[in-house]
């Protein structure tokens, strides 16, 4: 432990800050200065996990390879280190309590009362301990905001641990509001900075979101009144994209503080590849393409961000400009002419889902774009869509997935055979990674380049076997699927752009390495 370091990310005052952003910004500056880095996320929640979460509630439920379905700030980090993050990254007070339970139910603390300090804090050292194990800087972010009863414990549990190793920096995320252009304020940043004193951590480095630069003067007082030196007080300004954040901290030298404190070396970052990316999307060079995502949580654009984040990379790597038009899927239900919608996009996406409502909406959507050639990709549910769809209106058949009618007459999507069992709810979907095999000669095989792939799932129904063959013949081409139990895994149209996928392809997907499907979707788009 001693020769590892620990990076703290706090937030104050309130929510929805960026804290991980910061944290991924951060653990980017180091990552390219050739340090091995990991996330952690702690979260206050008694959920064992989000995956029973709503997403107007939650945002996206974000899956990992090993299937453990985290919060979507790992999105975030997955996206910006350009790596898989394994689940013991993700602490939360579910799985923690959950832990403790079952060891006093064994007897592990026989004789004593559990407590929070120190049985619960040494609970969530050892965790941290262990994924530190395998990299030189681990990036902590606490959820919520310092103050809050539900993450009291993790504040507890980092103070100890600074006291006990002295090898960790504490970042404090911070708002500093303006009342009016150049009046800026740094009271709230001042009080929260207490609270955080009170509580037995000093922060090394203060980040402001704030609506302007700030002034000489706010610095100036940020520092006297917080105990930072000004050279630790950064900006956090509102930017043209959430990538642009590594660069403008490394502008500022936000290392410079951090190697002080950890004793890292001086070394020059390369963000070459970086920066490229980021100037695509900041002034791309070909006119922008138009994506319809037609979903049912449009309300919360939380609740697709790996599907628009995806769009973000496959346009950055071709160069051009993006804009995407959030159609809420029962708005087309009810609609004599879609087009009056759909007609203005280069390309739709349906993305996953679960339940009924919007689901006949996503059918016209994909149907629109079949009969008029408009790109098309489907991701989870969507290709579940796509099959129901062309079996409708191809074969003919009067077709529903179980999951929304389960007496119909032609059940093309239903349950896999290991879901029938199932009675709870909680992590006990087909999640995480799979392989997928690729026929040869198709457009999955065209974008991907390779015989074999694995890509992230979370759903409990698939493609019914029984009606492979028939789509097939229908003309529906199947070019991807499972080795074991030969899952229908990608399908794809012949006569224009359109491929689906029952993988979360989305969730893969990383500014320096999109995922393949979404690139060849936006090449088709921009024709
Ligand atoms: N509801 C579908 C299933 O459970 C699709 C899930 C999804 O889109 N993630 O299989």
């Amino acid at each position: 432990m001693l020769d590892k370091k620990f990076i703290v990310v706090a937030g104050s005052i309130m929510s929805g800050l960026g804290k991980g952003i910061v944290a991924s910004s951060i653990a980017k500056l180091l990552q390219a200065r050739g340090y091995r880095v990991a996330p952690i996320k702690f979260d206050g929640y008694l959920n064992v996990d989000c995956g029973t979460m709503n997403p107007f509630r939650h945002g996206e439920v974000f899956v990992l390879d090993d299937g453990t379905e985290v919060d979507m700030d790992f999105g975030t980090y997955e996206r910006f280190l350009n790596k898989s993050i394994p689940g013991n990254c993700s602490i939360t007070g579910g799985k923690l309590f959950k832990t403790i339970v079952e060891k006093e139910r064994r007897g592990d603390y026989l004789g004593r009362d559990v407590q929070i300090v120190p049985h619960l804090t040494d609970e969530i050292k050892k965790r941290v301990a262990e994924v530190a194990k395998n990299v030189d800087i681990v990036l902590i972010e606490i959820g919520g905001t310092v103050g809050d009863l539900e993450n009291g414990y993790f504040v507890e549990a980092m103070r100890q641990m600074n006291y006990e190793h002295d090898n960790m920096a504490f970042i404090q995320l911070t708002y500093v509001p303006s009342l009016s252009p150049g009046e800026q304020k740094t009271k709230p940043t001042q009080h929260a900075t207490r609270l955080l004193q009170s509580l037995g951590i000093q922060p090394d480095i203060i980040i402001c979101r704030e609506q302007e630069n700030l002034s000489a003067e706010a610095k100036k007082k940020i520092s006297a009144y917080c105990n930072v030196s000004e050279n630790a007080v950064f900006d956090d300004p509102v930017l043209k994209t959430v990538y642009e954040l590594p660069l403008v901290l490394e502008k500022q030298d936000i290392y410079a503080p951090l190697a002080k404190k950890l004793g890292l070396k001086n070394r020059k970052a390369d963000l070459e590849n970086w920066e490229k990316k980021v100037k695509h999307i900041i002034s791309p060079k070909k006119e922008p393409v138009k994506v319809a995502i037609v979903g049912k949580y449009t309300a919360v654009k939380d609740a697709y961000v790996s599907v628009k984040e995806a769009l973000v990379h496959a346009a950055a790597t071709v160069n051009c400009g993006l804009e995407i038009g959030w159609v809420e899927a029962s708005d087309l239900e009810k609609m004599e002419d879609i087009g009056e919608v759909l007609s203005k996009y280069d390309g739709i996406i349906i993305p996953g889902g679960f339940g009924g409502r919007g689901v006949e909406g996503k059918i016209r959507a994909i149907q629109y774009a079949r009969e008029n050639k408009k790109a098309l990709v489907g991701l989870c549910l969507g290709l579940q869509l796509m099959v129901i769809e062309y079996a409708r209106n191809v074969l003919g058949l009067d077709a529903n997935s179980t999951e929304f009618d389960k007496h119909t007459p032609h059940p093309v999507i239903d349950l896999l055979p290991e879901q029938q069992q199932i009675s709870k709810m909680g992590g006990t979907m087909r999640l995480g990674d799979y392989e997928c095999i690729l026929k040869k000669g198709t457009l999955a095989h065209h974008a991907y380049k390779k015989d074999s792939i694995s890509e992230r799932h979370r759903h409990r129904l698939e493609v019914n076997p029984n009606y492979v063959k028939q789509l097939e013949k229908g003309g529906l081409i199947v070019s991807g699927t499972h080795p074991k139990n030969n899952i229908v895994e990608i399908a794809e149209w012949k006569t224009s752009f359109g491929i689906a996928t029952q993988a979360h392809i989305e969730l893969k997907s990383r500014l320096e390495e999109p995922a393949p499907i979404f690139i060849e979707f936006i090449k088709a788009c921009e024709k």
